[in-house]
């Protein structure tokens, strides 16, 4: 019988691949360049289980105008690309309808109740537990006035149960030292905790893969073999092909040019993030950190400390605008004034984004051997073995311990 073919080697497919390998499968790990060096590479590696907000809400309208126009700001749309991105943006302005949006909390919610069951297990069975960190994540106020234009988040990990715990200025200092005393208040998230490497994450996984027999091919997805109810061939830009008995599409933000060959549109974009690694930072961190009012978070990593954020509009193709970078550094030397930046390497993301903040995995609405697991947002890293578990499940014919309706293709 042909292999499971799963198209994109970032932690999405890569996870998805060993969990698969893992349950005795005969699977092809397919990317066009070597593992993690998509999305996957450079993300904030923070666990973040706390952040399954979605991202389109009446808060956020409400500030968009003054973002939009401010070049510096957290959310930048490149002018050109404005009449590409509308029919993605009504999407997104429809998830905002309050019975939506109750639906779409919930719909996140349940998935990061259950990341660490899913992401300790496969620490423990694949030995990569040293990969995590202990410490969570501070969310940073000025004052009362920046805490409160938070406090619908806070409500909403109240609702779910999600822990967290208001600290003050002494408190806060108690715990992160560096930061500028000019923060009066913080919440910690203590599930929040940070892997050391992302992509190191990646590759670790990819090796463990191998290690049980699975097989990693290299090659750039450029078409199907379909007889309308199956596909059963992947066309390479090479020429070459691949047989499957069943594919999954795991290509981050690129899924959307996949399923578009296949007649199967996705309304899937791109929001673009970036990074700068600090290599020789001149201080010491234990927590990841977020300044919500500045829009930018940093994560101490192996290799050294690591600013990023942002979300930029500007498609798959565009080059990197690193000015967006650089803002991010200017504010998080803000927090942390003796932060030297010295040493650094800049990066930029391809977020896979759907309108309504939550992933796709699920079943092809039109191909009987075909799934999809995509669109997983800003919370890519913290899925990866969740979205592993589940999609496993499904591939297998097997009933997945939730329920995956919320996640389907169809629903748009
Ligand atoms: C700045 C930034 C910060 C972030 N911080 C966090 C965080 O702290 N926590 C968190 O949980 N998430 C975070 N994320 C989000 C997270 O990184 C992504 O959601 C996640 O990496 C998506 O993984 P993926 O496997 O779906 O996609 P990718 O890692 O992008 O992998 C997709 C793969 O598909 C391959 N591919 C594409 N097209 C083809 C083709 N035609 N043929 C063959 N292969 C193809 C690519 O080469 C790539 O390897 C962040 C993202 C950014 C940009």
């Amino acid at each position: 019988m042909s292999p499971i073919v799963i198209v994109g080697a970032g932690i999405i497919g890569t996870t998805l691949a060993y969990a698969l390998q893992r349950r005795g499968e005969n699977v092809i790990l397919l990317d066009s360049d070597t593992p993690g060096k998509g999305a996957s590479y450079g993300n904030m590696a923070s666990i973040a289980v706390t952040e399954f907000m979605p991202a389109s809400r009446p808060g956020i309208w409400a500030q968009m105008p003054k973002w939009l126009l401010d070049p510096e700001g957290p959310v930048r749309i490149q002018p050109g690309y404005l009449p590409r991105l509308m029919p993605w943006f009504l999407r997104f302005l429809l998830a905002s309808r309050p019975s939506r949006l109750r639906e779409l909390e919930a719909a996140g919610a349940v998935l990061c109740k259950r990341v660490y069951e899913d992401l300790d297990a496969l620490l423990k069975e694949t030995a990569l537990e040293h990969m995590i960190g202990a410490e969570g994540c501070l969310s940073l106020y000025t004052d009362d006035t920046e805490f409160r234009a938070d406090r619908e988040h806070i409500e909403i990990l109240e609702r779910f149960g999600f822990r967290h715990e208001i600290l003050d200025g002494k408190a806060i200092r108690e715990l992160e030292p560096s930061l500028t005393t000019a923060i009066g208040k913080a919440v910690l998230f203590p599930d929040n905790r940070s892997i050391s490497d992302p992509y190191r994450l990646v590759l670790a996984l990819s090796e463990k893969f191998l290690a049980l027999g699975g097989q990693l091919r290299q090659g750039t997805v450029a078409g199907f073999v379909h007889n309308g109810s199956s596909v059963s061939e992947i066309r390479l830009s090479d020429g070459r092909a691949i047989a499957a008995s069943k594919i999954v599409l795991a290509a981050g933000a690129f899924t959307g040019r996949l399923s578009a060959m296949l007649g199967e549109p996705i309304p899937l974009e791109t929001e673009r993030g970036y990074h700068t690694q600090i290599m020789a930072p001149g201080i010491t961190m234990r927590h990841s950190i977020i300044w919500p009012a500045r829009a930018f978070m940093v994560t101490p990593t192996a290799g050294g400390i690591r600013v990023g954020g942002t979300v930029e509009m500007a498609g798959l193709d565009a080059p990197p605008n690193y000015r967006r970078a650089k803002v991010l550094v200017k504010r998080a030397k803000e927090a942390l004034p003796a932060l030297h930046v010295e040493q650094v390497s800049e990066w930029m993301g391809h977020r896979p984004a759907l309108p309504d903040t939550v992933p796709v995995m699920g079943p092809s609405a039109n191909y009987d051997n075909l799934w999809y697991s995509t669109g997983h947002g800003h919370l890519g890293l913290t899925y990866g073995a969740t979205s592993a578990r589940l999609m496993a499940d499904l591939v297998t014919g097997r009933q997945p311990p939730v329920d995956m309706k919320p996640y389907r293709v169809d629903r748009f």
